[in-house]
């Protein structure tokens, strides 16, 4: 029995709500709020079309703005809020959660508009305040950060008394049939690829050029794909929340024809988040490109394969090396059929409704600010492979465990 406030009517906003309403005997009181209420309308319409009449209630907020995320939660008054807007968006809303008594989940880490530093500082530092509140909040609660953080979660408490190399691996294996889109918010996605590549190795940061290091790697049910080196945000907390990590690395594979366009979006300055002045108006690069980009959320339709992510982990069990994999596939026409959006939003989506669940029945319930991989994996996997993201598992699988 559990009141929830989703933040945000995007692609993972559009799945969570989906995902949420089909739990609503969890979910007793629903509202889907974000900027622009039509959008929310229409989610809510579609909701209660297809789902027999569950009615989920609608709001229009800036969640830029305490005093509004504020009057908003003393009028609805909800238990938890699903933050699915933008990272921009963690700390007022963390915020408002603290002023007015409720608790928090998000997706990704919180980024100021003017530096793309993915870092989770800023949201460690709410810990004490959320403990004395005796409020939770649970931070990276989607696919990764997210299912790939309780993997590695997963496979510490049943496999391993020390992981020593992590690699998690991302594929989308998919054609959306365009020259170039990105699976999710174009100015997040291509913030987060264009910056440096970092990996960590025996306690340091190793810093690479973006897409330095790349090779090929092998995806269950996909193939052999390009994968590229880059920093990921739940490797910072990983490798704290696991210290016998000696090596933690983040792979994503790319296209040619995705990483040219990248490439000239780069050298001709149109991915900057530097704002410049066009015509007396101040404009971000950037946010200019996302408005002429395909919207995300419109792929779906027209996407075929599949995704493919998990963690390849080598260490150690009982004094003897083993190698692990655990990874999920999943496809985008499935997931369109069932939520009307493509894959990446679908991965998302369903982890964020498994820790709202987790929370609602109580098993992740932690006064303080926490990552997913601080809680019980158990019930959660238990739980996402039931919403639609089964997951499979390899102990001494032999794959590429490179150095
Ligand atoms: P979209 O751009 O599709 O949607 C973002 C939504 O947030 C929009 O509905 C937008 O509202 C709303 N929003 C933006 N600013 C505000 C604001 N100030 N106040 C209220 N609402 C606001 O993004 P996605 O759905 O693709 O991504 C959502 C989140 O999921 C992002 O944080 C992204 O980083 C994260 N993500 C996490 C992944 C993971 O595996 N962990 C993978 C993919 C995404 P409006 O439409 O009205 O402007």
């Amino acid at each position: 029995m559990a009141r929830v406030l989703i933040i945000g009517a995007g692609g993972v906003g559009t799945v969570v709500a989906k995902k949420v309403a089909m739990n609503h005997e969890v979910f007793t009181d629903i509202m889907l709020a974000s900027r622009t209420k039509s959008k929310c309308d229409k989610i809510a319409k579609e909701i209660e079309e297809t789902l027999g009449g569950v009615k989920i209630q609608t709001a229009s907020v800036d969640a830029d703005k305490v005093p509004e995320l504020c009057t908003l939660f003393r009028s609805f008054k909800p238990d938890l809020v699903i933050n699915v807007a933008l990272p921009y968006q963690d700390l007022t809303i963390m915020d408002a959660c603290l002023e007015c008594g409720v608790n928090y989940l998000d997706t990704a880490n919180y980024e100021p508009l003017d530096e793309a530093k993915y870092q989770y500082s800023w949201q460690w530092a709410y810990r004490e305040r959320f403990e004395k509140a005796g409020l939770t909040a649970i931070l990276g609660c989607g696919f990764d950060p997210g299912v790939t953080s309780v993997f590695t979660a997963y496979a510490a408490k049943h496999h391993f008394d020390e992981i020593h190399y992590l690699d998690i691996v991302d594929c989308n294996g998919g054609d959306h049939h365009k020259a170039f889109a990105t699976n999710f918010n174009p100015e997040i996605n291509i913030r987060e690829i264009t910056q440096k590549g970092k990996y960590y190795l025996n306690g340091v940061w190793i810093e690479t050029e973006p897409q330095e290091i790349h090779r090929p790697l092998h995806y269950p049910g996909i193939g052999v794909r390009e994968s590229y080196l880059l920093y990921h945000e739940e490797l910072e907390s990983l490798v704290l929340n696991f210290p016998s990590i000696k090596r933690a690395r983040f792979w994503m594979t790319f296209g040619e024809e995705y990483l040219t366009h990248l490439r000239v979006i780069q050298n001709i300055g149109m991915g900057s988040i530097e704002p410049i002045n066009y015509n007396g108006m101040e404009i971000v690069p950037i946010q200019f490109l996302k408005a002429v980009l395909p919207n995300p959320q419109d792929l779906g339709s027209n996407y075929t394969g599949e995704t493919s992510i998990g963690c390849r982990i080598r260490g150690v069990k009982d004094g003897k090396e083993h190698t692990y994999y655990i990874w999920n596939n999943c496809s985008h026409q499935a997931a369109f059929r069932e939520t009307g959006m493509q894959g990446v939003s679908y991965t998302t989506g369903v982890p964020a409704t498994v820790g709202a669940l987790m929370f609602a029945r109580g098993l992740w319930n932690k006064p303080g600010v926490h990552n997913v991989e601080e809680f019980d994996p158990d019930p959660f996997l238990e739980e996402v492979a039931k919403q639609g993201l089964p997951w499979h598992e390899h102990l001494d699988v032999d794959i590429e465990f490179e150095a």
